[in-house]
């Protein structure tokens, strides 16, 4: 019943990923039409840090999937593990980069949802009906199989089982692959995330791993995330992986992955277009300069890459 609790905690978490992104959307920090068909309003107000910070997340996490996807040229597949909400098959649609399939994985229960939203809101069934070619689309309660997006219930912990059901819904493990895991690794015992990553260099010949999480968390800052986050009854087991930016490389480079490379989001948001950055600068007034820092100090995102064919992937950076 205990792990029950935690795992219900985490399944939680994927609402307050959609909220803050929905809030900061409103606001005017980037840009997603979709995001409002997951939740219901855009609810209450976000301190402005934690705004900046979600900007830095998904522009952070859109710069490399978008230049993985641009040097592939489209001709590969992205999964996106611990998916929740998340909206960016329609925006790659939209921006014409859709990849040949876009897998997404989450515990049954979310996935559940998520099908019950995209089923009844045209404008998320609208572009996977377009974007498949024939009359049999598989949609029930737990699964959605089109020839471009599919979406899977699944426990990531469950490695066996995992690898079953993508490759009965035709993963393709000869395309280059771009693997996502964003706030999602964390929750699992780092055997478990490195069994995931493991399996990943093992299945892929050509292929990425983006993975946004914590980061520095033993210290006073660090300390005190953990316990905002243990409150709420969600199980950290994975946190022995977020003390620091080399081993958060480390698991990649033990599980057979050619390159690793990790940045804290600080950095990260330097290195961002700088113009599009005092945009979002002069939305809302921040006060606390510093606190925005030692947020932003406290994620990361870590890349890794394997590249049989060449496609330059050891370049991908910010
Ligand atoms: N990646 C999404 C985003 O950034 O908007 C959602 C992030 S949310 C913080 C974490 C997600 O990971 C939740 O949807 C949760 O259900 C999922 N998750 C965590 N552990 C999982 C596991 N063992 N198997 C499947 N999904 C898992």
């Amino acid at each position: 019943a205990d792990s029950d609790t935690a795992d219900e905690a985490v399944r939680a978490t994927c609402d307050d990923a959609t909220i803050c992104k929905r809030f900061a959307t409103s606001k005017g920090y980037w840009k997603d039409p979709y995001i409002q068909y997951f939740t219901r309003s855009v609810g209450e107000r976000k301190a402005p840090e934690i705004n900046r910070g979600y900007y830095a997340r998904v522009q952070g996490v859109n710069h490399l999937l978008d230049a993985f996807i641009r040097k592939a040229e489209c001709d590969c597949q992205v999964i996106n593990f611990g998916a929740g909400l998340d909206t960016t098959f329609w925006r790659l649609k939209d921006e014409n980069l859709l990849p040949r399939k876009f897998f997404e994985v989450d515990f049954p229960t979310v996935v559940a949802r998520k099908i019950h939203n995209i089923k009844t809101k045209p404008p998320l069934s609208k572009p996977i009906i377009e974007t498949h070619s024939t009359d049999s689309l598989l949609l029930d309660a737990h699964s959605l199989d089109s020839d471009r997006y599919c979406i899977i219930g699944a426990d990531l912990r469950d490695i066996s089982n995992l690898d079953e059901k993508l490759k009965k819904f035709q993963l393709n493990s000869e395309l280059p692959t771009l693997l996502l895991s964003e706030c999602v690794l964390v929750y699992m015992t780092p055997s478990q995330s490195s069994n995931l990553v493991h399996w990943a260099a093992e299945t892929f010949h050509t292929a990425m791993f983006i993975n946004y999480e914590q980061v520095n968390m033993n210290d006073r800052f660090g300390q005190v995330m953990i316990e905002n986050l243990q409150r709420r009854q969600c199980n950290l087991a994975g946190v022995e992986t977020c003390q620091s930016l080399d081993s958060q490389k480390e698991r990649f480079l033990k599980t057979g992955w050619e390159h690793a490379d990790a940045l804290d989001m600080m950095t990260i948001y330097s290195m961002l277009p700088q113009d599009d950055v005092a945009r979002i600068e002069r939305l809302e007034f921040l006060d606390e300069k510093e606190l925005l820092q030692q947020l932003l100090q406290h994620y990361s995102i870590c890349w890794a890459t394997k590249d049989k064919l060449n496609l330059g992937l050891s370049q991908l950076a910010f």
